[in-house]
């Protein structure tokens, strides 16, 4: 289908992009890679007045370590991420996702700003900032937000984000002492979305217990979430097969998946609780080398 018709307009920085959305309120909306909101217009799901294109907006595709934490802009591209050296040596949790997300094509022209603010309950980013305490940073011609990973996903893409506003960063906690994280998957066929996903990051205290662990799940839910009741249950003990096995069970029942063409809700449970176990190995390993 041909998508409505729409006004469109290029920006070139972030000051100019504000002032856009705050005089089209409601009306426009923000396009990056297209990836996602192109097909909904192309379906008529989505039919705003204006779309307000950001490839040239100045600022927003930059990796950095700032203060103790990892930025990343906006229109940064999975692939990116995916080649970025910091993120290689530093951030395993995002090396180990950013390759599972679609095709090449998909990881080159999809961002990762428009992959958070889209909120689809299969996209891998969402858990991996919640497992790892992320924040996310929105800009609007009245100010700044920085929204914890935990507050902004609400529903079935359904954010924290108001019309008037960009989504400008996305902020992660540098990894200190022992820390370790993992993303753990499992899709249909390469280039799918997840069938159920778990995003671990862990930190060992000196005897080797478990002093800090974030746990995030993808697809099992109307939006990723943090499995919080396996979370309590790993902090102060000895990382342990049993344990792990207890941890992904306990994340598994605090997961609400919808059957569909991935599989019964059954299936999806037991996938997620073997992708959450998987993580936590991966991440301990991580985390005793670190
Ligand atoms: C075939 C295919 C396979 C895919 N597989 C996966 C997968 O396995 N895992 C996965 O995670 N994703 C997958 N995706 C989604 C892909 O990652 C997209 O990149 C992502 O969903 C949207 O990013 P985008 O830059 O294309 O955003 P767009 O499509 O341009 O925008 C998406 C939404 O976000 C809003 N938006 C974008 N940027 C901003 C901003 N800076 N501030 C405020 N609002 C903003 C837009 O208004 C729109 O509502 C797949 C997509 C396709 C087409």
């Amino acid at each position: 289908m041909i998508p409505p018709q729409f006004d469109y307009v290029r920006p070139a920085d972030v000051g100019e992009t504000l002032r856009i959305l705050k005089e089209r309120e409601g009306e426009a909306k923000v396009l990056a890679g297209g990836y996602s909101l192109i097909p909904l217009l192309r379906y008529r799901l989505a039919s705003p007045a204006l779309l307000v294109d950001i490839r040239d907006v100045s600022g927003l595709d930059q990796i950095a370590e700032v203060d103790g934490e990892l930025r990343i802009g906006a229109r940064v591209t999975h692939h990116q991420i995916e080649t970025d050296p910091i993120i290689a040596s530093r951030y395993p949790i995002l090396a180990d996702a950013a390759p599972t997300i679609g095709d090449p094509q998909v990881r080159n022209w999809g961002t990762m700003g428009g992959s958070i603010a889209h909120a689809d309950p299969a996209a891998d980013w969402p858990a991996v900032l919640i497992a790892t305490h992320g924040s996310i940073v929105v800009e609007s011609a009245d100010g700044r937000r920085v929204i914890p990973a935990r507050e902004f996903f609400i529903d079935t893409f359904v954010t924290a984000i108001e019309p008037a506003e960009l989504l400008t960063e996305v902020r992660i906690p540098a990894p200190r002492g022992r820390s370790g994280g993992a993303y753990a998957s499992i899709e249909r066929k390469a280039g799918d979305f997840a069938t159920a996903g778990a995003a671990v990051q862990l930190r060992l205290d000196d005897d080797g217990r478990i002093a800090a662990a974030g746990i995030g799940l993808t697809a099992v839910a109307e939006t990723q979430f943090a499995a919080t009741h396996a979370e309590r249950m790993l902090i102060g003990t000895q990382p342990g097969h049993e344990l792990f096995e207890d941890a992904g069970r306990e994340a598994a029942a605090q997961s609400r998946p919808v059957a569909d063409n991935h599989g019964p809700v059954e299936y999806k449970r037991a996938m997620a609780a073997a992708m959450v176990e998987r993580a936590l190995h991966r991440a301990t390993e991580r985390a005793r080398e670190a």
